[in-house]
């Protein structure tokens, strides 16, 4: 019983974030691009993160497989991981909102690109992908399995670290000093530590 409520959470998540991507996504594939970096690369980490944050774990929900790594969930577990699971929500909610047409699934400048530096924006450069890491952690309270809980973490996790720097040297190489002097005066992720 706690096994599933954790399953049907871990879904109601993925329908939320489906539903808060949609617009953006729509609107960017009407914005043009100027500048894609690492296409090629940028597409074999998303298949990555595809695999371990959609992939592994809705086997779990539908199959109960692997089975060899299912273990017993308790209630304490599922709660938490619900509630850090609706903060990530409401993360990508205000992101959107607030990057607008700037937003994009890979590294790209779109065309009239600004640099937002507001809102959630103002003391943290990377507050999607801290939603993303926000996201990752519920998955692995609320699927009662390791592979499948955890595969997310690892499969973002190396998305980010491989993707995160590169990201930021795009950004300064489009906007120049505008981007140097907001990174002197924001972290990336955590308020204050990175
Ligand atoms: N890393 C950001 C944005 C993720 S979407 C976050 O975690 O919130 C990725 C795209 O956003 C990149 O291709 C880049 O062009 C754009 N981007 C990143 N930071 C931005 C900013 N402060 N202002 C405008 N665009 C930004």
């Amino acid at each position: 019983m706690i096994v599933l409520a954790g399953k049907i959470l871990w879904l109601l998540g993925l329908v939320a974030w489906c539903t808060i991507r949609y617009a953006p996504y729509r609107r960017a594939r009407r914005t043009k691009t100027t500048t894609e970096r690492d296409r090629n690369r940028e597409w074999v980490l998303l298949a990555i993160s595809f695999i371990g944050m959609f992939l592994l774990p809705l086997i779990f929900v539908a199959a109960d497989q692997p089975k060899f790594a299912n273990y017993p969930a308790t209630s304490p577990q599922i709660v938490l991981g619900a509630l850090i699971c609706a903060w990530a929500m409401w993360v990508f909610y205000r992101t959107h909102k607030e990057l607008g047409r700037n937003w994009s699934a890979t590294l790209e400048v779109r065309e009239g690109h600004v640099l937002v530096t507001t809102g959630i924006y103002r003391s943290l450069r990377h507050p999607m992908y801290a939603g993303y890491w926000l996201w990752m952690l519920a998955q692995a309270l609320l699927l009662a399995n390791w592979l499948a809980g955890f595969a997310g973490l690892l499969a973002f996790g190396l998305h980010f670290f491989l993707r995160v720097g590169h990201e930021e040297q795009m950004l300064r190489e489009r906007f120049g000093d505008a981007y140097a002097e907001y990174v002197a005066k924001t972290s990336r992720i955590i308020p204050g530590l990175y």
